[in-house]
């Protein structure tokens, strides 16, 4: 079972990348922002806990994530790996995915950092907003929050990630299948 990452702030085209990687590759495709969102609409117990947050920009506990993210990895023995998006997002995620792999004796193969500039981030969001309609997008407020909460929790991640020498960061600013041919090419090339 391969593990990637696909990272990058809000914006940056994670889910884009990971909608076709994961169909590329077989790989389980987990966007825990999907996620959460799908238990909004629910209205679950823990949907209802979490709206809050997400309409704030800010995140959800570690431990609800962790939550989240060993019942995927639980049952998905179809595929030949998993897609993290979204996660992991603060350096507790981290450590916690590293213990769990290590568990299940695998490791994080590789991460893709998709890097956009602050401008371009709020452009494209505020595009979503329109077209997909998800709430967080539509106010600038919000949208500037979520790009802060990255600064500050998630941006200190990649110093660990450029030290285990499998962080590969693109430039994110191009086209969505200039951007997945790159990917591709860096996963080829690590098989
Ligand atoms: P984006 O990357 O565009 O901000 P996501 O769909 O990944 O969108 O996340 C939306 C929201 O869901 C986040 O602002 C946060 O509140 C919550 N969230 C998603 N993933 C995580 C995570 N790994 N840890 C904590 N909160 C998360």
């Amino acid at each position: 079972m391969k593990n990637y990452i696909i990272f990058g702030p809000p914006g940056a085209g994670k889910g884009s990348q990971a909608v076709i990687l994961s169909k590329k590759y077989n790989l389980k495709h987990i966007s825990t922002g999907d996620i959460l969102r799908e238990e909004i609409k629910n209205g679950s117990k823990l949907g209802l806990k979490v709206k809050t947050l997400l309409d704030e920009g800010v995140l959800v506990s570690d431990e609800v994530i962790m939550e989240i993210i060993e019942n995927v990895i639980d049952h998905s023995d179809q595929y030949s790996g998993f897609l993290y998006d979204g996660f992991p997002r603060t350096l507790n995620q981290l450590f916690a995915l590293d213990k769990m792999l290590e568990r299940h004796r695998l490791k994080i193969d590789a991460v893709i950092s998709l890097v956009v500039k602050e401008d371009t981030l709020i452009k494209r969001m505020l595009r979503r907003a329109e077209i997909e309609g998800r709430a967080d997008d539509a106010n600038i407020d919000v949208v500037k929050k979520r790009i802060e909460t990255y600064r500050h929790q998630t941006e200190p991640l990649i110093e660990y990630f450029e030290k285990r020498g499998n962080y590969f960061p693109l430039d994110g600013d191009t086209t969505i299948e200039h951007n997945f041919r790159e990917i591709c090419s860096i996963i080829d090339s690590l098989n």
